[in-house]
């Protein structure tokens, strides 16, 4: 074999010269062990940082002498193959971020490096810091909040003066949970001896030598081995001493969602339209190709049963399965039902894990001991494989997509990793995204229809009320007479209700109280946002501002107000007209406690209340068989987001929640209340319509150079001197002209709507384009520059933001 001396190595110093690896010598050592995906401690510059292993070369044209050892390697298997590996090199491309932070991203927690300073005395200090700060020993490793102010000024004071010295070590976070453990036998016929020479009396012995000899070689755990042999701690203590077996310590995995009973659930058999979905998608699989499947079935239609046969089909083949949900938290019954259809061979991937218990999980998949993980965004980096299916529910979702560095979109990675293994990826929505829907258009995704309800329940009948007339006959209120008539209606049969609010975003916005009138911006015609600390109202796009209006630019009336009520106040006049109702709230407020959300759900499963009242959380994914009427409080308040996607989450909205409503035998109902009951999001929203309303959304999209049409990406700037940031970014806008030309449109620079945070000034450009390839490589090229100015200004891009704040 040929010894490989030279590592690629992506080093955790996150700067544009550093996105490249960097070479290492391996020294003698570690050419057995080295392999690509391993973590390894390497000197730079001064200092030690953690890196990844992302190639091993036998040659390189750098000279030897300028060429640094890796210093020590932090695991013993990869933490990424290579198929991982290169998807980070894609992503770093993909999301204008650094290879390394994609490269941490895709672990958990406890993998990531973790820097340990080690102080250490190199010349006289006096008896104070020998003995008070060091303890008596010569080396200790400084953690700030262990020492005072004061300390710690000593500390840097000694550190200037030479007298101690501080290294950087790099740290594996990482421990492994173990648990006592017996190995069998190394001698078989030494064993076989002991058993002949048994007395005949020892029969608990008998019973334990007997089995070690069945199982020769294995490894079991106490517990274990306790269940199936019913032996008593001093049989195994007397086997150990017998040299029977050994004690030895093995990985101790904790399974979170093991002590939920779940009971196991058959495959139903499927509906044609269901049945048309499956054989397509397996079909797919069995001919080893990639395709994307856009899965459009209306709520309740049985996506799941889809997902779970097509899982079914790919175990058959000894390969696994990646299903994403949007947010583990808010679709507790996803799990149980993937759960209790796979058993303990299902991985969950959610945030309210430790990280200690995410790692446990990543380790097993990591291990090849679980064969389908499902999960939310960052678990479409699961290191999985073999995967022979994907599949993205709720694709049309924004919690796919990271706000923050770095900003993929776990659709798109979803649809890498289906490329690179050659299989089916399966997007599902009952609402997909105008985007998703605009590629099954054209071909690029395999359009798989859905449109009836699987077993007898029916699609609810959606009723829109129109808030305007509730003002005619008094005072502003929550609550129409309509609704407040069919929530008692329920309480008296004992039926139950669930009630939405939705806040998503927190924004707030200005609405005409007469008209439904919601100002917009001249240049984008988008909702603008409420500022009330210049007293102001915002296009989060362009940055256009202008006055609060006192009256309305539509019907001339003076009743312009500000729009917006929390889940509390809306309880309490809840419990003023109905006392008699149990009410329980599910918000931020009251989820934020891990597992809060799932108790919360099982209460109302358990019929111990009437009315379930949430924000927008409580849209997806559940199933309550007995909840007969939905309630949407203020239906607008998703047609004010400062963003164009305004009416397709308006729509997305009252479908996913209209869905609630009547999934078993009893028929189902839904109000709606808004200002805007003529709004097509809203009308189609109505009918069920979905295909209705994406061609005029289409249409809508096309007149406004919106996506799909044009791709969107915005340019973040902020620097500490506000006139500097405004500068940089008019030459950065001017630059970009220059290269792109007309096939550009640039708003801004303008201030962010929030220009001013931690003492830095913010300014955004929204560019909207039609030839990506092009545009990417100025980007890149900004991307580049940007890093090499070291005046404080900084800069990042974000493709398709899902928030305009
Ligand atoms: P979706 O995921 O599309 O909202 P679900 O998978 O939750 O729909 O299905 C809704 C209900 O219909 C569930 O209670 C499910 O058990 C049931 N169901 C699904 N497929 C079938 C089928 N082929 N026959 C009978 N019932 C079905
Ligand atoms: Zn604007």
């Amino acid at each position: 074999m040929k010894e490989l001396y030279y590592a690629q190595i992506i080093v955790d110093v996150p700067t544009m010269q550093t996105n490249k690896p960097y070479t290492y010598l391996v020294p003698e050592s570690m050419t057995n062990t080295l392999q690509p995906g391993m973590r390894v401690d390497v000197p730079f510059g001064h200092r030690h940082v953690m890196g990844f292993v992302v190639g091993l070369r036998a040659t390189t044209d750098i000279p030897i002498s300028q060429l640094r050892l890796v210093t020590k390697v932090l695991d013993l298997t990869p933490v990424l193959n290579t198929e991982l590996l290169n998807l980070s090199d894609y992503l770093a491309q993909e999301t204008f971020a650094f290879r390394i932070s994609i490269l941490q991203t895709m672990l958990p927690n406890a993998l990531k490096a973790n820097y340990e300073r080690v102080l250490s005395i190199i010349d006289e200090v006096d008896d104070d810091v020998a003995n008070r700060l060091f303890k008596g020993l010569e080396q200790m490793t400084y953690n700030a909040s262990d020492f005072g102010e004061q300390d710690i000024a000593l500390l840097s004071k000694l550190r200037q003066e030479h007298k101690i010295d501080v290294a950087v070590t790099v740290a594996n976070r990482a421990k492994i949970k173990t648990q006592r453990a017996y190995q069998f036998g190394e001698d078989i016929e030494f064993l076989e001896n002991e058993l002949q020479n048994l007395r005949q009396s020892a029969k608990q012995q008998h019973k334990l030598l007997t089995f070690i000899l069945g199982h020769f070689g294995e490894t079991w755990v106490k517990k274990e081995l306790q269940e199936v042999l019913d032996v008593s701690d001093a049989v195994i203590r007397q086997a150990v001493e017998k040299k029977w077996c050994y004690i030895t310590q093995v990985e101790l995995l904790r399974d979170p969602f093991a002590t939920t009973d779940i009971s196991p659930t058959e495959p139903l058999p499927l509906n044609d339209e269901q049945r048309n979905a499956y054989e397509q998608i397996t079909g797919t699989f069995d001919s080893g190709r990639f395709q994307s499947f856009l899965l459009e079935g209306i709520t309740g239609s049985g996506k799941t049963e889809v997902y779970l046969q097509a899982a079914q089909h790919v175990f058959k083949q000894g390969r696994t399965v990646l299903f994403l949900v949007p947010e583990i938290a808010l679709t507790p019954q996803m799990v149980r039902r993937v759960k209790s259809r796979f058993g303990a061979q299902t991985a969950v991937l959610h945030s309210g894990l430790s990280d200690g218990e995410r790692y446990d999980e990543w380790r097993r998949i990591e291990r090849g001991d679980v064969k389908i993980v499902v999960g939310a965004r960052s678990a479409v980096f699961a290191p999985l494989d073999n995967i022979g299916l994907i599949i993205v529910d709720e694709e049309h979702e924004v919690a796919y997509k990271q706000t923050d560095n770095p900003r993929y979109n776990a659709r798109d990675v979803a649809l890498w990793r289906g490329e690179y293994y050659q299989i089916p990826v399966i997007l599902g929505s009952a609402t997909p995204s105008l985007e998703s829907r605009a590629r099954a258009q054209r071909g690029i995704y395999t359009l798989l229809r859905l449109t009836q309800r699987a077993g007898k329940a029916q699609l609810p009948a959606v009723e829109i009320i129109d808030m305007k007339e509730t003002l005619v006959n008094g005072p502003e209120t929550i609550f129409s007479d309509q609704l407040k008539e069919k929530l008692l209606d329920r309480l008296h049969k004992g039926e139950q209700s669930v009630l939405m609010l939705n806040r998503r975003g927190f924004s707030s916005f200005v609405m005409c109280r007469d008209c439904g009138f919601v100002p917009r911006d001249p240049n984008c015609n988008l909702a603008m946002t409420l500022h009330m600390d210049s007293h102001t109202l915002k296009c989060h796009y362009c940055g256009h501002e202008e006055p609060i209006p006192t009256i309305c630019a539509n019907c001339g009336s003076k009743r312009i107000r500000y729009y917006g009520t929390g889940t509390e106040k809306v309880e309490q006049e809840l419990a003023e007209w109905l006392p008699g109702a149990r009410v329980l709230r599910m918000d931020q407020d009251t989820t934020r406690k891990k597992g809060s959300m799932d108790k919360l759900l099982q209460k109302f499963g358990d019929h111990q209340a009437d009315i379930l009242l949430g924000t927008q959380m409580i849209a997806k994914g559940l199933d309550f068989p007995d909840v007969t009427l939905v309630g949407v409080l203020n239906a607008d308040t998703a047609l004010g987001l400062p963003d164009f996607h305004a009416s397709e989450r308006t729509f997305q909205l009252i479908t996913q929640v209209s869905g609630r409503a009547g999934r078993a035998q009893k028929a189902g109902e839904v109000l709606v209340q808004t200002f805007n009951p003529e709004h097509y999001a809203i009308a189609y929203a109505k009918h069920h319509d979905y295909e209705g309303f994406y061609r005029q959304e289409m249409a809508v999209r096309h007149a406004g150079n919106y996506a799909p049409y044009y791709y969107t990406v915005q340019i973040q700037a902020s620097h500490a001197d506000e006139n500097e940031a405004a500068k940089q970014m008019l030459q950065i806008a001017r630059w970009l002209k220059k290269q792109a030309g007309s096939d550009i449109i640039i708003l801004g620079p303008s201030p962010k709507p929030i220009a001013k945070m931690r003492n830095r000034y913010y300014f955004q450009i929204i560019l909207k384009f039609k030839q990506r390839d092009a545009m990417d490589e100025h980007l890149q090229e900004l991307q580049d520059r940007s890093q090499k100015a070291k005046d404080g200004f900084k800069l990042s891009i974000d493709r398709e933001p899902v928030s305009f704040m």
